[in-house]
């Protein structure tokens, strides 16, 4: 993968704190729905999460990888996820790869939610979530 960081004119590059090596461009926002664009660098995350909205992602540049729920899949260019109202799901950057991706999202939404331990002893019950969690 060759070349910087996708920018849009006029759209304000935001830090994300609760990820690593993530930010985001809001492209749409105030209406119906919300249109972001993230990316993670290399070996970057989004938070693990979940919350009662759901994300619609298209995958834009780069690789990695996603769980949602109990699933693990391997992501590419052009690849779109669903992840359904409460599902735990995370996006992570290969190491050798950034990944950028859209993400639509209801205007109106809640906050997303943690796992607790709980949940962290649930998840990785599966090895291919304990794999991905440690990547
Ligand atoms: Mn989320």
């Amino acid at each position: 993968m060759s070349g910087g960081l996708l920018r849009w004119p006029g759209v304000e590059l935001l830090t994300e704190p609760r990820g690593r090596g993530m930010t985001k461009q809001v492209l749409f926002a105030g209406a119906d729905v919300d249109v972001r664009y993230f990316e993670l660098e290399p070996s970057g995350w989004t938070p693990l999460e979940h919350h009662g909205h759901t994300h619609r992602v298209m995958v834009l540049r780069g690789r990695g990888a996603c769980l949602v729920e109990d699933t693990v899949r391997p992501l590419a260019p052009q690849d779109l996820v669903f992840v359904p109202s409460w599902a735990w799901h995370q996006f992570r950057a290969a190491a050798d790869a950034p990944l950028g991706f859209l993400c639509i999202v209801p205007a109106e939404r809640d906050a997303g939610l943690a796992p607790g331990p709980a949940d962290l002893v649930r998840l990785r019950a599966s090895p291919a979530v304990a794999d991905f969690l440690s990547s």
